[in-house]
């Protein structure tokens, strides 16, 4: 699988602050112009999907029987989880989700992808790559 290094100078790269354990996991996170979404979280890991297919069904709207009709077609995460709405990147520290995503729905359209360092990226326009934070 590609790496895409990402240097910690840049301005897209910082934490996500567990809320559990307070552990600042270092994060990238894509530019609200990059449009990474929806995207969706896997169940045990911090893995990310984002599908362009995904995007224009929910282009005009962002409800609950679209985001069923996405859910029904994510894909297993390789580690053994699901891709699902709901999950959130999980603590490197204590494992828990960091509850990123409160509002599965209203999810749907946020645009900032955040992938914590080591986690992967999986897409349906390029092939899957590890983020990891460097300098
Ligand atoms: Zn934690
Ligand atoms: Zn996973």
């Amino acid at each position: 699988m590609d790496t895409v290094d990402y240097p910690r100078t840049l301005p897209w790269v910082g934490h996500l602050r567990c809320p559990h354990c307070q552990h600042p996991n270092e994060a990238w996170r894509s530019s609200g112009m990059s449009e990474c979404f929806p995207h969706f979280y896997c169940s045990v890991c911090s893995n990310v999907v984002h599908r362009e297919a995904d995007k224009a069904t929910v282009w005009d709207a962002a409800t609950p029987e679209l985001l069923a009709q996405v859910a029904a077609t994510l894909p297993e995460c390789p580690c053994g989880g699901r891709f699902v709405p709901g999950a959130g990147p999980k603590c490197a520290q204590c494992r828990q989700d960091t509850d990123l995503v409160a509002d599965p729905v209203a999810y749907l359209h946020n645009p900032h992808m955040v992938v914590l360092d080591g986690a992967c990226v999986f897409s349906d326009r390029r092939g899957p790559y590890r983020v990891r934070i460097v300098g």
